[in-house]
């Protein structure tokens, strides 16, 4: 099978450096795959789930915002956060999502509060629906 190269960086450091098969990433434009020798391409990236395609398998995991780029075969997926599946902590996540709810019901929200909260409640979303999902 045709593969190439993919780095994946967050602030915590490297999450992956080696070969892959494809990459399928919450694009600005939508879920986007991407296989070997694909055109070159630069897309920012929004909170959602990715699919690493490894080893016959597939690799889940949550994606928190970045931008993502191939260039002669090689890729580069830059992330504000970027989880695992197997990493993410659910009870974490569950902790979140109901600090970000309960910030959205009270009355007196700031418009900056609630664009805060409602950011933050989506990446606890997009962490709880990629949790279960491990490698197939
Ligand atoms: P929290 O309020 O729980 O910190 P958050 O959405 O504000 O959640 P982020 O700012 O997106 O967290 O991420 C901060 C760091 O914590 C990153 O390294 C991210 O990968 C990690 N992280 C956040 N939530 C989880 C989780 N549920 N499981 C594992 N890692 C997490």
């Amino acid at each position: 099978m045709n593969t190439f190269h993919l780095t994946i960086v967050t602030p915590d450091g490297c999450k992956y450096d080696g070969d892959v098969e494809s990459v399928q990433m919450p694009a600005a434009e939508g879920s986007v795959q991407v296989l070997a020798h694909h055109v070159n391409f630069v897309t920012t990236l929004g909170m959602g789930p990715a699919s690493i395609g490894l080893d016959g398998g597939h690799r889940k995991a949550a994606c928190i915002g970045g931008m993502f780029s191939i260039t002669d075969n090689v890729a580069r997926l830059i992330a504000t956060a970027f989880e695992w599946a197997d990493e993410i902590d659910i009870e974490r996540a569950q902790s979140a999502l109901k600090r970000a709810e309960d910030q959205l019901e009270k009355a007196d929200i700031l418009p900056a509060e609630k664009t805060l909260a409602t950011a933050a409640k989506e990446r606890a979303l997009v962490r709880l629906s990629c949790a279960d999902a491990k490698k197939d």
